[in-house]
């Protein structure tokens, strides 16, 4: 069903039917005919309403913000920062992608050529499935570059977030590109295939979890077609023992919490040196406790309800089942008796090698604490799992920063701080966690064809 139900309630406010086979069929033929034309616009005139569409993000800032806490369940202000982050996408876009795309000089002599350079071309029209936590940032960190890049997209958003789906497209429109540029398919996931396999789209990127992008590109390979993926993490932050432990607490919470638990670069495994565990885990709990769960609208609320029922259950299941394997609770653990898909911060420590939450996701505002005596055994806790998203490390040891860059198997590594999308930088994952990039000038150019040019 594609319909808008509150988190915080539980209440259905809003269905949508999905789009018939024949909505569909216009919006490809739409696509692939903008996509003709628009290829041949101008940089300077992409980034006109590129920024035309970050003004209007920024006017729209409170109203966008409320859709998207109703929808989803974020709070108010976590919304409305996301909402601006967006606008910053564009612009950030709008300024650089000229300076990305611009044909790249080879050593023609080296070559026997007059010339021998890369240019960057567009694909044409590229599907973006995309999830539901960040409704509107996880699109544009698709968009914009899409955009500036000269293709066209197909979005197909998560059955939850109509509203989000269809104002993205709608606000797009509004500043200014043309007719066909960016269009919303309310779609669910069982029509993704048809649209897909259609060779009128060139190319499909998806964010969400890893059997939706297993079976996306299963689909993507059968056609040749390039696919972007962006799936799930179990990030850990490791604390040493000479890291700023106030600090380190502090952003572990941020780390955990943000987005109601609900982030795929979430801090989810807590990794800390034996010599400073019972003062980061005494800190930390407390922290934990102090949070204000409640509406997501109430500006005193640090964490929301999850978004989908489903959710909640999923993450109740870790629990019960690292719980059953011998883990401890030191805080939350069970969830409040009121309306609402609400589930509490909460630490769990003594996870298992054979409990589910060692090695899987956990999508919710659970932390899990491990004790490591030395920096080999923090390495091997924190790159025990399939994924290889992003990765916190806390330390003011010169050879130990070096050692987690090296060692840390993900896509991110930061450092004395929590991992964060920024347009600047490349955004991506290695092993289930994803293949390709997005971000910066790595994911603009994923969508484009590297055309070599030689001159004789
Ligand atoms: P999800 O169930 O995989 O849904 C994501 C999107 O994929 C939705 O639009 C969904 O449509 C669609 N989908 C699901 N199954 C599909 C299939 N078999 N074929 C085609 N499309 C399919 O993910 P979620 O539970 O909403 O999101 C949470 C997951 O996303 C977590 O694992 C999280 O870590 C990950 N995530 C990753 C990133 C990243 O950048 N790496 C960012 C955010 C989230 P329907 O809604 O219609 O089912």
């Amino acid at each position: 069903m594609i319909a808008t139900i509150n988190p915080a309630t539980g209440e259905t406010v809003k269905t949508f039917d999905d789009a018939s086979f024949d909505d569909v069929e216009r919006a490809i033929d739409l696509a692939a005919e903008t996509a003709k034309t628009y290829r041949s616009t101008t940089f300077a005139q992409r980034a006109e309403w590129m920024r035309a569409t970050a003004d209007l993000l920024e006017a729209e800032a409170d109203d966008v913000a409320a859709m998207m806490t109703l929808e989803m369940g974020k709070t108010l202000a976590s919304a409305k920062a996301e909402t601006l982050k967006c606008a910053k996408g564009f612009r950030y876009y709008a300024d650089n992608a000229e300076t990305m795309l611009a044909d790249e000089p080879a050593d023609a002599e080296a070559v026997n050529a007059s010339q021998a350079y890369t240019r960057y071309q567009p694909l044409g029209a590229v599907l973006a499935v995309m999830p539901w936590n960040f409704p509107l940032w996880q699109a544009v960190r698709f968009a914009a570059p899409a955009l500036m890049a000269g293709n066209v997209g197909l979005l197909k958003h998560a059955s939850n977030v109509p509203q989000s789906a269809l104002y993205l497209a709608d606000v797009i429109r509004r500043g200014g590109f043309p007719e066909g540029c960016f269009q919303t398919l309310l779609i669910g996931s069982g029509a993704v295939e048809s649209v897909l396999r259609d060779p009128r789209v060139a190319a499909v990127t998806l964010t969400g979890s890893e059997p939706a992008g297993r079976s996306v590109a299963a689909i993507a390979g059968d056609e040749v077609k390039h696919t972007v993926l962006e799936l799930g993490g179990s990030d850990p932050y490791v604390v040493m023992p000479s890291a700023d432990i106030e600090a380190a607490v502090k952003t572990a919470v941020t780390a955990r919490v943000q987005n109601n638990g609900q982030s795929c670069i979430a801090a989810k495994r807590f990794i800390v040196h034996t010599d400073v565990y019972d003062d980061f885990a005494a800190k930390f709990v407390e922290q934990m406790k102090a949070l204000t769960v409640g509406d997501p609208t109430d500006p005193n609320t640090d964490v929301g309800p999850l978004a989908t029922e489903q959710g909640r259950v999923d993450v109740e299941d870790l629990v019960v089942d690292a719980i059953a394997h011998g883990a401890e609770i030191l805080c939350g653990g069970t969830r409040p008796d009121r309306p609402g898909w609400y589930y509490p911060p909460t630490v769990v420590a003594g996870v298992t090698p054979d409990a589910q939450m060692y090695t899987d996701e956990v999508f919710g505002p659970v932390a899990a604490l491990y004790r490591a005596v030395d920096i080999d055994e923090a390495l091997e806790i924190a790159n025990a799992t399939t994924f290889g998203l992003g990765s916190n490390a806390w330390t003011t040891d010169d050879a130990e920063i070096d050692r987690f860059i090296a060692d840390l198997d993900a896509g991110q590594v930061f450092i004395n701080g929590m991992t964060v999308s920024y347009p600047e930088l490349p955004f991506g994952g290695t092993r289930r966690s994803g293949v390709g990039r997005e971000l910066a000038a790595h994911g603009i150019r994923e969508f484009c064809n590297a055309k070599t040019v030689w001159i004789g």
